[in-house]
């Protein structure tokens, strides 16, 4: 999602955000619609360590304005201060930027508000819903989550994505993308409650677009009962 630099880029300085600039090293075009940018990170690993689902605010310029996007850290590595980034791609400022990268581009990363709390107790399973956008923290949680079985609603086509999921105890349930998220919701609600039922410490997390994440987290806490503390929902992108 996206803000302007202006208020928000003073609140960020304001609050001591940390900002890096990061030199691409390699790209590589995973699909056509899915391109990952392994990226130098000017220091930035070293000052803020790591965690799951860790996320940068990256600036692109348009419009004589600058643009703020979050991304997510794939596979980082303190030692060698390098990580990637994998952009699901469509029409945009930071999809236009990543389809042209080539090594030796930079970019701005500000690191600010990203975080994550391992819940407690572990996950008897982990239910996690996204797309293409949310595909490198889903990986990221599954990486992180250990021995949990965990089943993936996946709105999108998931076909040659770089999916972490060991088969013998995550399962990937793909949705395509229909009515605005609609279908997903429906195949959510119709299939969740069994995926749901005996297992005793669930952890449910979701990133959609952020109606229909708004919607999927209503019916997970309200509808299902679901403790707060055992569901993650953050909106990643803004449908139109
Ligand atoms: C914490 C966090 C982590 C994120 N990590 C990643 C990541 O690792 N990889 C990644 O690809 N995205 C990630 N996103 C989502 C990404 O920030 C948004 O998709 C962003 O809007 C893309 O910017 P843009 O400039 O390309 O498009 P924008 O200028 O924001 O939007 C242009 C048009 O594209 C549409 N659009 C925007 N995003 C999508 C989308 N994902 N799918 C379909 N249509 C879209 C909009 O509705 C609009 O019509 C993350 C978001 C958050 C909040």
């Amino acid at each position: 999602m996206g803000q302007g630099r202006g208020w928000e880029g003073a609140v960020l300085r304001l609050l001591r955000a940390k900002d890096f600039v990061l030199t691409v090293l390699e790209a590589e075009d995973v699909t056509p619609h899915y391109r990952r940018l392994r990226v130098r990170d000017g220091g930035l690993l070293a000052a803020t360590g790591v965690h799951p689902t860790m996320w940068v605010r990256l600036w692109f310029s348009a419009d004589g304005r600058p643009h703020q996007r979050a991304y997510t850290l794939v596979d980082p590595d303190p030692a060698a201060g390098t990580f990637a980034l994998e952009f699901a791609l469509h029409e945009g400022v930071a999809s236009g930027w990543a389809r042209a990268a080539r090594p030796g581009d930079t970019v701005e990363a500000t690191v600010q508000g990203t975080g994550f709390r391992h819940p407690a107790p572990a996950p008897s399973h982990l239910v996690a819903i996204g797309d293409p956008a949310s595909l490198p923290a889903i990986n990221s949680l599954l990486d992180a989550l250990g021995p949990a079985p965990a089943t993936v609603w996946f709105e999108g086509d998931p076909a040659g994505l770089p999916s972490r999921a060991e088969p013998d105890r995550h399962e990937i349930r793909a949705v395509p993308r229909e009515d605005a998220g609609a279908r997903l919701l429906e195949r959510v609600r119709t299939e969740l409650p069994a995926v749901l039922a005996g297992t005793p410490h669930p952890y449910v997390w979701i990133a959609c677009d952020t109606a229909t994440t708004r919607a999927l987290a209503s019916y997970v806490r309200t509808d299902l009962g679901v403790p707060k503390q055992r569901v993650h929902a953050l909106g990643y992108w803004r449908a139109d």
